[in-house]
């Protein structure tokens, strides 16, 4: 260990805080849309619950209706059963009892429907009196959950904002044309540019390293590039903690890695 090229440990460190800087970006930057979820969440119960009032609104309105109707046909079936007493002539009689008739059977229905129509009106008040409930849990709920998320953001801020100071004193200990290297390998494959050599493979891109490329990382005394992916290399046995890592991990086979994205 002390005597591989001290720009290797410097590099590693730099690596580690761009991986936790970004990885705090990443959650920071989700927080709006997590807000919006919220309140997309609370909008869309506000608007069924806007629809079933309305919906019961015009079913009241058609029973009041019904009920008006109903109670004219009464008024004309008690002015009918008035008129019969004073008719003179069994025509008169007849087409009197046959309008009655009508009218009865008018009355029969339309108490059938309005009964029918109350019972939607219980069934929507209950649905109303479901949602409301469900709303105001809702509401609650996403209360609680912004607060949360306030002091994540606080968090995450205080925490980007000691990342970037720990990262503008590690850069500082790199050599320009290193730096330089590495950030441009960084943003070209999505936030990994310095990565362990394990067991003669890259652990980004998982290929097979040469064996010669290999025996001169073991060294230790240059940065080398992945001849694959083009990361800069180091070996991981240099770092008892990166060595024990890549013995842990499960080795995955290489087509299911994609390029450049960054393993968090
Ligand atoms: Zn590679």
């Amino acid at each position: 260990m002390t005597d591989i090229h001290p720009q290797i440990p410097a590099l590693r460190t730099l690596q580690r805080q761009d991986r936790r800087l970004t990885s705090l970006e990443k959650k920071l930057g989700g927080i709006p849309a997590r807000i919006s979820g919220l309140d997309s969440d609370l909008h869309k119960l506000e608007q069924l619950l806007v629809a079933e009032r309305g919906k019961l609104e015009e079913t009241r309105s058609f029973q009041s209706r019904q009920e008006n109707q109903l109670h004219d046909e009464e008024d004309q079936i008690r002015n009918s059963k008035a008129k019969l007493g004073q008719i003179k002539t069994a025509r008169e009689l007849n087409a009197q009892q046959r309008e009655l008739e009508t009218t009865r059977r008018m009355v029969q229905t339309r108490t059938g429907e309005i009964s029918k129509l109350q019972d939607a009106v219980s069934k929507t008040e209950q649905q109303i009196a479901k949602m409301e409930a469900q709303l105001s849990a809702l509401r609650s709920a996403a209360e609680a959950e912004k607060l949360r998320l306030a002091a994540e953001r606080t968090y995450l801020e205080e925490n980007i904002d000691k990342a970037r100071k720990l990262r503008a004193k590690s850069v500082q200990g790199i050599e320009r044309e290193i730096l330089a290297n590495y950030e441009r390998i960084r943003k070209r494959l999505g936030g990994l540019a310095f990565v362990a050599a394990h067991r003669e493979r890259c652990t980004a891109c998982k290929m097979m390293i040469p064996h010669i490329l290999y025996m001169r990382l073991l060294k230790g005394r240059e940065i080398l590039p992945c001849e694959s992916c083009g990361r800069l290399l180091y070996w991981s046995g240099h770092f008892p903690e990166d060595h024990e890592k890549h013995e842990t991990l499960k080795p995955k086979p290489a087509e299911d890695v994609v390029p450049g994205v960054p393993e968090f």
